[in-house]
């Protein structure tokens, strides 16, 4: 791979990659100014770029490499699986090894609900069964009005139509006629935004309200489902106050709707528990994920079905619904190898015992910056809100772009950092050590201090 990106200078890379890759989420005119900042090669928690700069990678890549780039492991079963069978699909009665092994043990590291996954190849993917699949279970038990799925608005579910018709990210929504019908939508539990006045734990209870009064607007009968995510990751790192996800609960098991956890970014031990909603205290009947299944290595996704959903579906006949990579032997393999890494090391005790509670008492030094006016974590996921004003928690005017510029200064200087508006965001891999905790937190502060 190093001699392939030293075939072409940087310059080259980012023409050809102007003139003929048109990106996700990217602004082109400004991608055809500046060149793409071209990724060549990657090793525990450093990438390092075309020019040969050593870049922390505080993101996971797209919040997913949690254990690490270079494991030899992942590689290893990847390659023995092309060798062996590098493709054959599930429909019409066949499965393979690699995909029966993998559902057999997800049934077992996650919470004791779900007997039975359903593959993918992606979260957006998985968001998409998940709409048609709550629709055909109502359907199935004789209640086909219940049609309507409600999420929040500022989530993110993936950019499929249904996925982005899920997520309440307004730019995406004024796009391609979204959303689609019967998604609804209600406000984030966002204490900083919309909580203010309130303690945090009053406003977490009035937040998790909103979905029982837009239950009550719309009809309890017509309701199929909630989802959400335990920590909104995309929309800014919104860690929900601790009592609002037992309230949701217990909501949605009040009208008898089902709760969906989108686990894309919080399952495989991010949140310091193997899935966002052992952490949050929820019991969701069905559960998406993605990114971490596999650290990334190769694309997979999907969703965990509880026996209260997979009985019905067992017994109504056929789901028409797949994909053709739907438990991908490939896949499969990687996301196996991947799991019982973070068994053999121990890592979701790692994150949750010693570098999660050490991250949180490190970004304290950050919380302490003039610049900075509220720290929120939630063990490997963490964001910081950039404020004009610390002592009135007055924000920057947007047009300002103090995000952008931060952001700009953590790229220059050796660290991937993310901005979501002004909140600076960070899921780092869950490999850490202490020292790279340390390292990270120093170029952190010292990216605050170029942006003031
Ligand atoms: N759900 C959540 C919570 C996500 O963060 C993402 C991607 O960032 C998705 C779904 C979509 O996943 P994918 O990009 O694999 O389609």
């Amino acid at each position: 791979a190093a001699s392939r990106a030293q075939s072409r200078s940087t310059r080259q890379w980012q023409q050809a990659d102007s003139a003929h890759f048109l990106h996700p989420f990217t602004d082109h005119a400004a991608l055809a100014r500046k060149g793409a900042r071209i990724i060549t090669r990657a090793e525990g928690i450093y990438l390092w770029d075309s020019e040969g700069h050593k870049i922390l990678d505080a993101m996971s890549g797209l919040w997913c490499v949690n254990t690490g780039y270079g494991q030899q492991g992942l590689v290893d079963a990847a390659t023995r699986q092309m060798q062996e069978l590098p493709f054959y699909n599930a429909f019409f009665q066949t499965s393979t090894p690699p995909a029966i092994e993998l559902a057999e043990l997800l049934a077992e590291v996650t919470p004791p609900q779900f007997d039975k996954v359903f593959f993918t190849c992606s979260g957006s993917e998985g968001n998409d069964t998940v709409v048609r699949m709550v629709r055909h279970y109502w359907a199935s038990l004789g209640q086909p009005q219940r049609r309507i799925l409600i999420s929040r608005h500022n989530g993110y579910h993936g950019s499929t139509m249904a996925g982005a018709s899920l997520g309440g990210m307004s730019g995406m929504h004024a796009q391609g006629g979204l959303p689609i019908p019967d998604i609804h939508h209600i406000q984030q539990p966002h204490w900083f935004e919309h909580g203010q006045g309130q303690s945090r734990e009053d406003f977490g209870l009035t937040a998790a309200h909103w979905l029982e009064d837009k239950i009550l607007e719309l009809g309890p009968e017509r309701v199929a489902a909630f989802i959400g995510e335990p920590v909104q990751g995309a929309g800014g790192v919104i860690v929900p106050p601790s009592t609002y996800w037992p309230e949701i609960q217990r909501i949605c098991d009040k009208y008898g709707i089902l709760l969906v956890s989108d686990e894309v970014i919080c399952g495989f031990g991010r949140t310091g528990q193997w899935f966002g909603c052992e952490t949050m205290g929820t019991r969701p009947d069905l559960m998406t994920f993605a990114k971490g299944v596999t650290s990334g290595y190769v694309p997979l996704g999907g969703v965990m079905v509880s026996q209260r959903v997979s009985d019905v579906l067992a017994s109504h006949g056929e789901f028409n619904h797949g994909f053709t990579y739907s438990g991908h032997p490939v896949a499969c393999a990687v996301a196996t190898a991947n799991i019982r890494l973070i068994q053999q090391m121990n890592l979701v005790a790692h994150v949750r015992q010693n570098i999660g509670p050490y991250l949180a008492q490190r970004l304290q030094d950050v919380a302490a910056h003039p610049l900075v006016g509220e720290v929120q974590s939630c063990a490997m996921m963490a964001a910081v809100q950039l404020v004009q004003d610390k002592a009135k928690l007055q924000c920057f005017k947007p047009e300002l772009e103090v995000g952008m510029l931060c952001r700009a200064h953590c790229f220059g200087n050796g660290l991937i950092m993310r901005a979501v508006g002004d909140r600076m965001i960070i899921a780092p891999p869950l490999v850490m050590s202490r020292a790279q905790v340390d390292e990270m937190v120093n170029l952190i502060l010292h990216c605050l201090d170029l942006s003031l």
